[in-house]
């Protein structure tokens, strides 16, 4: 393979924020050191590099954080969203893990930035990268190149030889070639399966062809199938997913953070039948957003909208594509081919519903609904002041929860239960170990770093024994 010869102590497959965080803890810990990365440059690191902030957890408020975040407030958190749905011991190591990314990061070329109108609810929780993820990766390649790490992209690791949970080698194509390559372990961060759409066919049928995937292409699932095939345990429900609602108009494929709708909260949600389905008030949104995903593509056609008033625009940050308008709701129905008497009856019923309150954004306010079905439990008020505007609603998958089981040390476990000799596991292939259901916002950052540092070192410890 180009100017790349081995032997190599630790190979990374998968250039993203796990990746990197191994390649650079093993090459720290004196590994030789290898990742190889299915994208070519310039679309290297995956669903990383569209990230915005990482959740953590801190004693005191810092400059970037207004606040402290405990470990148990955090356990709870996960606890809440997950519905004890995680592995508490994993769970646990990576919250006490997070408290160093705060000095990590930074010692690795990450810098920070205060957070900003539309992600006031995380200002005390979590950090935000200046310049988002895409900065964030280039820092650690950066220093993963100044430390030696090798990287070669274009190059698909396609097929891994696997002895009695021993990794002995892996196939990787490049340009057509493919190249074997020995290691004496191997750290597999290579995502999780959602943006092969014929594979989440087999848990979701012909919807799957209705979803946006919002991350990169890349992320087939190939390495995730192959551990599976090798008798890698599996972890996590194969129909859990982190999915949102998205513009849909978004692109198939890597439309970023730009075309997510975080409108729900301050209107109604309706089907392509204008009927509402869920509690659009239900919580915060960092607690609630990544469930929509899930609530739309169980709708017909997988397709919903997003119905607001003047009053709730400055209260979310928009998509990056206009909403579509009209001075009424009638209006507002044709323009988004819905029937206009059904959303029109469908918007008085809630309105008759909704009780007087003090709209509060930042706090579960007041303002709910009464006698209604699905109740909104929180920021209702009626959907009356034009112009109106609605947006249409995809599901846009961010990462699926079906993975591989790991232990403390991120080893893979196999079906027996043994660990794997020489075989780690960090980042999204392995958060259903501790996400087995719903999300924090900024803890897919959390999984992939605490445990990406944890495969590089045991991975390195391993090379070097
Ligand atoms: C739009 C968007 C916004 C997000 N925002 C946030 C946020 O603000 N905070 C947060 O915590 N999380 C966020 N997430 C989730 C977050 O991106 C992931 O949890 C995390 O980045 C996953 O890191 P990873 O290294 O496991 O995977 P990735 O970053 O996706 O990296 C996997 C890499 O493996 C490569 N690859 C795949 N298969 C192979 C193969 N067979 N051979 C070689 N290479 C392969 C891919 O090309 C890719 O570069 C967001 C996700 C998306 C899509």
């Amino acid at each position: 393979m180009v100017n790349v010869r081995g032997p190599f102590d630790v190979l990374v497959v998968g250039g993203g924020n796990a990746g990197l965080c191994a390649a650079i803890m093993a090459r720290r810990g004196g590994a030789r050191v290898l990742v190889l990365e299915s994208a070519v440059k310039d679309f290297r690191a995956g669903n990383s590099r569209h990230t915005r902030d990482v959740r953590y957890m801190h004693k005191a408020a810092t400059e970037y954080v207004t606040g402290p975040y405990p470990e148990e407030e955090f356990w709870e958190d996960l606890r809440q969203v997950t519905g004890g749905a995680t592995n508490e011991r994993l769970a646990r190591l990576t919250i006490q893990g997070s408290e160093e990314l705060g000095d990590w990061m930074p010692a690795n070329g990450v810098r920070w930035q205060k957070p900003l109108r539309g992600t006031l609810h995380l200002t005390r929780t979590n950090l935000f990268m200046l310049g988002g993820g895409k900065a964030m990766m280039n820092a650690y390649y950066d220093t993963a190149c100044r430390l030696g790490v090798e990287i070669v992209y274009e190059s698909e690791v396609r097929g891994i030889e696997i002895d009695d949970g021993e990794f002995c080698s892996a196939t990787a194509f490049r340009q057509g070639e493919s190249h074997e390559i020995a290691a004496k372990a191997i750290v597999v961060a290579a995502g999780g399966f959602e943006a092969n759409i014929s594979w989440l066919k087999e848990y979701w049928g012909e919807a799957a062809e209705n979803f946006i995937i919002r991350g990169t292409k890349h992320n087939q699932g190939t390495m995730l199938r192959e551990l599976l095939k090798h008798g890698v345990k599996p972890v996590g429900d194969p129909r859990g997913c982190h999915a949102v609602a998205l513009d849909a108009r978004a692109p198939k494929f890597d439309g970023g953070i730009v075309t997510r709708l975080d409108s729900p909260p301050f209107g109604i949600v309706v089907n392509k039948d204008a009927q509402r389905f869920y509690d659009e008030g239900e919580d915060f949104w960092p607690k609630r957003y990544a469930i929509w995903g899930k609530l739309i593509a169980e709708q017909p056609e997988q397709i919903a909208y997003s119905i607001i008033d003047a009053k709730a625009l400055p209260h979310f940050m928009p998509s990056v594509f206009p909403p579509v308008e009209a001075g009424s709701i009638a209006e507002l129905a044709v323009a988004l081919g819905l029937e206009p008497a059904r959303l029109t009856a469908a918007v008085s019923e809630f309105n008759n519903a909704v009780k007087a309150g003090k709209f509060d954004p930042g706090a579960l306010d007041d303002c709910r609904t009464e006698g209604l079905a699905p109740p909104k439990s929180h920021w209702a008020r009626a959907i009356d002041t034009a112009p109106f505007y609605g947006y249409p609603l995809r599901p846009g998958i961010t990462f699926t929860y079906l993975g591989v089981t790991v232990n403390e040390q991120a080893r893979v476990i196999m079906q027996d239960e043994r660990p794997a000799k020489n075989i780690f596991a960090a980042g999204e292939i392995m958060a259903g170990n501790i996400l087995g259901r719903g999300y924090l916002a900024g803890f897919g950052l959390t999984i992939g770093s605490v445990f990406g540092r944890i495969a590089g070192r045991e991975a390195a410890r391993h090379g070097g024994s």
